[in-house]
């Protein structure tokens, strides 16, 4: 008490002698320091420091111990380090931010290692569920099992042992790409599909050889599942209980993101009725981490609405909405990817082209009208091709073409001709390395050597000639966690040991760029983001290892120690 008012006192007549200017400011004190740290600013014009200083939600200064310290009164927060590496917040630049958060709220089918773990996992949540209530899960990828289903189609389990455990609940399993579902016999009869259900464009229902629908559902064809066209209840949520069920989702991958020090995330695709829930969230300053959302809607709600929903730097710099999200193939691990030659595995396919060219020259169009990025997801040299010619086209008709940084998502497979026209184009490659080593085992089944070596996963290329390359992990298709993939992103090892073309590595200083600099030069952010530089946002993670120097395999045991958001502490790990 007595301490309050002497503060009182104090601060009474600091007011009574300060000029109006200084009254303006919260306090002249920095709010929070950050001492003994190994800081790798990531800004070449003063690329390291050893001690930080952050006030209201910006850098202060960064300097030594000495000249830091003297910036801190007793009401400064102070962080005490030994040598643990400080670097800006990771930038995910492509990742399904409310996706992450119901993936956690599904079966997590990732660590199966066969169908049979799958069908158990089904087995013992069907136990649980009411009678008819949908079972959702979420991660499984057939390239990942030890052995094969039996029997299987191309690879694929047919649903008969799903459907013999889960007799009266729909089951509905995501893939791991998310470009493909398998459904039990409860889900197909609930929405309709049988045997005489027809392919829809960009889509397909895989049949067994007397022509039964097997369960599985690539691309487009997922959305025959009535599950998934209205809703991951069947339609019976209210608004009220989806809008709750969708700020679940928020919590949750907002507490998942801070935990493995995600302090930006670039949402790869939220239609308007999510965005206007992250919209009414920044307005009452309560996101905890920054959003940058790509819009992913139909045309012709965009040319509505695009206008309207514009927002940059909303809610304390957490909420931008200036970008558009649009595919144009499916994943590689389905077939789905847009090839220019028939897959190396499945010799009657050259994958599936999702949307059609036509299509997504209007949203180029609607792009272009409205000053928003226009970000398509390819990842078959085929579709690399199409997309770069249509933002060409899109680029001829403008005189800013190479400044509005478009961009192409995964840009996972590139014929050779097509790689130094993303630097010419200024067009980044939104990539993510953790998709190299994980896709790795199926890249040369599906491509063969000599096309997996000239342009799978080639960011050394890329950069090379010029490119920006920005990374993520395409969360839920991967875990989150940043450290992994840039472990992947330098190393290009698989768990097995082997490594994938490890010529096209970046180097870790390059990595990190991606995941901070670059990341946020990729979104229009460079002036506020991206590096630990004066008047940038105080967007700061300390990690327990120096991811920069450390011997390789050690990388992946890192663990962030401080999450930092504008100045605030948004997660601590336990000591
Ligand atoms: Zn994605």
């Amino acid at each position: 008490m007595i301490q309050t008012v002497t503060r009182f006192v104090l601060v009474a007549t600091l007011l009574a002698v300060l000029s109006p200017g200084v009254l303006a400011q919260d306090r002249d004190a920095a709010k929070m320091i950050i001492l003994g740290g190994k800081i790798v600013t990531v800004d070449e014009d003063q690329p390291t420091a050893e001690a930080l200083a952050v006030s209201g939600d910006r850098i202060l200064a960064l300097g030594t111990n000495d000249e830091i310290q003297k910036l801190a009164d007793e009401e400064t927060h102070v962080i005490h380090l030994n040598g643990e590496l400080v670097i800006p917040g990771f930038i995910e630049c492509h990742g399904h931010f409310t996706g992450v958060g119901q993936s956690m709220m599904m079966l997590d089918l990732r660590k199966a290692r066969t169908w049979d773990d799958i069908v158990k996992q089904v087995a013992d949540a069907a136990k649980e569920a009411r009678p008819g209530e949908w079972i959702f899960g979420r991660g499984w990828h057939q390239e990942k099992w030890e052995s094969a289903p039996s029997p299987n189609v191309e690879g694929y389990p047919v649903h008969t042992a799903l459907s013999a455990v889960s007799p009266d609940n729909p089951v509905s399993l995501t893939h791991a790409s998310g470009h493909m579902s398998f459904a039990n016999a409860a889900a197909m009869k609930i929405s309709n599909v049988t045997r005489a259900t027809r392919n829809p464009p960009g889509g397909e229902i895989v049949h067994d050889e007397t022509g039964e629908p097997i369960g599985v559902f690539r691309e487009t064809a997922q959305s025959l599942i009535r599950s998934r066209r209205t809703g991951e209840d069947g339609g019976r949520m209210t608004a009220a209980e989806r809008r709750a069920y969708t700020l679940k989702a928020i919590e949750l991958a907002t507490d998942e993101c801070l935990r493995k020090g995600v302090t930006s995330f670039q949402d790869a695709g939220s239609p308007f009725s999510t965005i206007k829930i992250f919209q009414d969230l920044a307005e009452q300053r309560a996101l905890r981490l920054r959003l940058w959302v790509m819009v992913r809607d139909g045309n012709q709600r965009m040319a509505a609405q695009l206008a309207k929903y514009r927002t940059i730097g909303a809610g304390d710099n957490t909420l931008t909405v200036r970008a558009i999200k649009r595919s144009i193939d499916g994943a590689l691990g389905p077939h789905g990817a847009w090839l220019l030659q028939p897959y190396e595995d499945l010799p009657m396919s050259a994958g599936l082209n999702t949307s059609t060219i036509e299509s997504i020259q209007e949203t180029a169009r609607l792009a272009l009208a409205n000053g928003y990025q226009l970000c398509v997801h390819a990842i078959g040299d085929r579709a690399n091709r199409e997309i770069l010619n249509i933002y060409e086209e899109a680029f001829s008709t403008v005189d800013n073409g190479p400044e509005l940084r478009w961009r192409v998502e995964h840009a996972q497979h590139l014929s050779l001709q097509d790689i130094p026209r993303f630097a010419q184009m200024g067009v980044i490659a939104s990539m993510q390395g953790i998709h190299c080593t994980s896709d790795a085992i199926y890249v040369m089944q599906r491509l063969g050597n000599r096309r997996a070596h000239e342009g799978a996963y080639v960011w050394r290329k890329l950069l090379d000639s010029g490119a920006v390359v920005t990374n993520g992990s395409d969360a839920p298709v991967e875990d989150v966690d940043p450290i992994a993939s840039y472990y992947s992103t330098v190393s290009r090892r698989l768990e097995s040991g082997v490594t994938f073309f490890p010529e096209q590595a970046m180097t870790r200083m390059e990595a990190l760029q991606s995941y901070t600099r670059d990341a946020a030069f990729s979104a229009f952010e460079e002036d506020i983001k991206g590096t630990l530089t004066p008047g940038k946002l105080a967007d700061i993670v300390v990690l327990s290892k120096d991811i920069l120097t450390c011997p390789e395999n050690e990388i992946r045991d890192a663990k962030v120690l401080y999450t930092i958001v504008g100045g605030n502490v948004r997660y601590e790990a336990a000591k």
